[in-house]
């Protein structure tokens, strides 16, 4: 099968070549991967950021495909299911895992990080990683489901958000912020699309308003009538997090999933202690997340925007095009097309 795989860190090391295709164990699923979604996270996998195993490695944190074949003892999956994967690496036995915080397992990581991915013609996971989903969804938002669409959805989850509130998603036109828009509208909140254009798109989604950072703490004040937002969501780390901590009214809670623009943020706690404001940590979800997810993308009509499609071939430019300065929108493998 073909995979891209690299034995060394570097983008310019991950190549496309012909590989032997693994063996499912007792408790295996072997998914024939259709779609890949493309996130920062693979990227750090194979620059490095991210410790990965094994090596050489196959990265590749979300995909969606057909079961080929399982193993002996798997029940409920059978050849010819539509999956996706659940993105996480977990033991299932220690405090985290027996809690339902299967993303926090002691010994566990993400998949495709912490294990071969899905950046490949087959790639196999454990069966407690393989989640039946309907196929007629669409291959473009299903492969996005594991990693986008969920670290949204926990993130969301996190914050406590209630009906009526108001949550402002700071970059909102990334592969977490459209997914957070939608679900936060569906979770019945008023939503503040944060984005460095004026993107449509993001209206269509659900946003009631979007704005550019500039003014953003001037269009929240408007919009709730000098309130400001309940929620924050902020996956961009140093570059934002003190805006996102302005955009905040008393009570307010920001949820951090990401670190795009860098980890380390001059926060000042008078702000925090003053207001009561919540700083709350969110990475990926639990698996219970993501069958509630699965489900909401089916009833209530997930969307995703895709920008642009590549090959697996083209699997290095798919991975630096995450940091063009004009994508408007997702990046996805169709890992079946061979050019
Ligand atoms: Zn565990």
């Amino acid at each position: 099968m073909r995979a891209a795989i690299f034995g060394t860190p570097g983008i310019e090391n991950l190549e496309v070549r012909d590989v032997e295709v693994p063996r499912p164990g007792p408790h295996d699923v072997l998914v024939r991967v259709v779609r890949a979604g493309v996130n920062p996270v693979d990227r750090f996998t194979v620059t490095g950021m991210r410790q990965a195993r094994p090596m050489p490695h196959v990265p590749g944190a979300e995909f969606a495909g057909i079961v080929e074949e399982v193993g002996e003892e798997v029940e409920g999956i059978s050849r010819g299911d539509a999956v996706v994967d659940y993105p996480r690496v977990f033991c299932g036995r220690c405090d985290m895992c027996i809690s339902g915080r299967e993303m926090l397992c002691r010994t566990g990581g993400v998949l495709g990080v912490a294990s071969n991915g899905g950046f490949s013609e087959f790639a196999l996971i454990p069966e407690a990683a393989a989640f039946r989903v309907d196929a007629s969804l669409g291959w473009d938002l299903l492969a996005s489901l594991p990693v986008s669409a969920l670290t949204a959805y926990h993130g969301l989850r996190a914050s406590g958000l209630r009906a009526g509130e108001t949550v402002v998603v700071v970059g909102a036109s990334g592969n977490t912020g459209m997914f957070a828009v939608q679900l936060a509208r569906i979770m019945g909140a008023r939503v503040i699309a944060v984005s460095r254009r004026p993107r449509g798109w993001l209206m269509d989604m659900g946003a009631d308003d979007v704005v550019e950072p500039g003014s953003a703490a001037e269009a929240v004040s408007r919009f709730t009538d000098g309130r400001m937002a309940n929620v924050v969501v902020d996956s961009l780390g140093s570059e934002t997090t003190p805006l996102s901590i302005g955009l905040l009214g008393p009570g307010g809670r920001l949820v951090s999933y990401g670190t795009l623009t860098g980890g380390t943020v001059p926060v000042d706690m008078r702000q925090v202690y003053s207001r009561e404001i919540s700083i709350i940590g969110s990475t990926g979800g639990t698996r219970a997340e993501f069958g509630e997810l699965i489900s909401i993308a089916g009833s209530r009509g997930l969307v995703v925007r895709v920008w642009r499609t590549y090959p697996l071939g083209e699997v290095r430019r798919a991975l630096e095009d995450l940091s063009a300065h004009d994508r408007d929108g997702r990046i996805m493998l169709d890992v079946e097309r061979r050019r």
